[in-house]
């Protein structure tokens, strides 16, 4: 997702509904490509992005694909890898092999990818930090605030099969995000 669309994220909690549902935490097994996520983070920011990646596993736990957020070096601010995977689901895969597969990425989704996800009927998403979690961040830091709203995956996906935060990640990606608001501050 992209940072500054994070000023209303809330990963379940205390409301009322759906969303009082908090997802169950990431599992041990979902770590390797949890760190695989979040290196493709690191490349972001490394390229002048936002520290936001992605993977695509099929059923079988085989990597489908991957992608890393690409707003700044593309100027496009909904070059967002979620999306980007959604788009490739589409192309390479059908309903059934969409349905099976699990999104495993840095950041839960914004708003917009979180759609394209339930339109696309992919699977379970697993995320390493939670949209709250990012607020929380971006609060401390003075980020300028988000055009775009963003809801608890589970809000705009109802009945979305949906784990997160990955606790043993969270250091390093406040880092990642601490060190692009950073760059962004100061001009570097
Ligand atoms: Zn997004």
């Amino acid at each position: 997702m992209n940072p500054t669309e994070a000023s209303t994220g809330d990963s379940g909690g205390e409301s009322s509904g759906r969303s009082a549902r908090r997802p169950a935490e990431a599992t041990a097994a979902d770590l390797p490509y949890l760190e695989r996520a979040v290196d493709l983070a690191a490349e972001a920011l490394d390229a002048g992005d936002e520290p936001f990646g992605s993977l695509l596993v099929g059923g079988d736990g085989r990597i489908l694909a991957e992608d890393r957020n690409r707003v700044h070096t593309l100027g496009d601010r909904t070059r967002h890898p979620e999306f980007a995977l959604v788009r490739w689901a589409v192309e390479h895969l059908d309903a059934r092999e969409r349905a099976a597969a699990t999104v495993f990425t840095s950041g839960e989704h914004c708003t917009m990818c979180a759609a394209a996800h339930g339109w696309a009927g992919l699977g379970t998403v697993v995320y390493a930090h939670s949209a709250a979690e990012l607020t929380e961040w971006l609060t401390a830091l003075d980020a300028p605030p988000s055009p775009v709203r963003c809801l608890p995956l589970r809000d705009v996906v109802p009945g979305l099969d949906v784990r997160g935060p990955a606790p043993a990640l969270t250091s390093r990606l406040r880092a990642l995000h601490h060190e692009f608001h950073r760059r962004r501050t100061d001009g570097s």
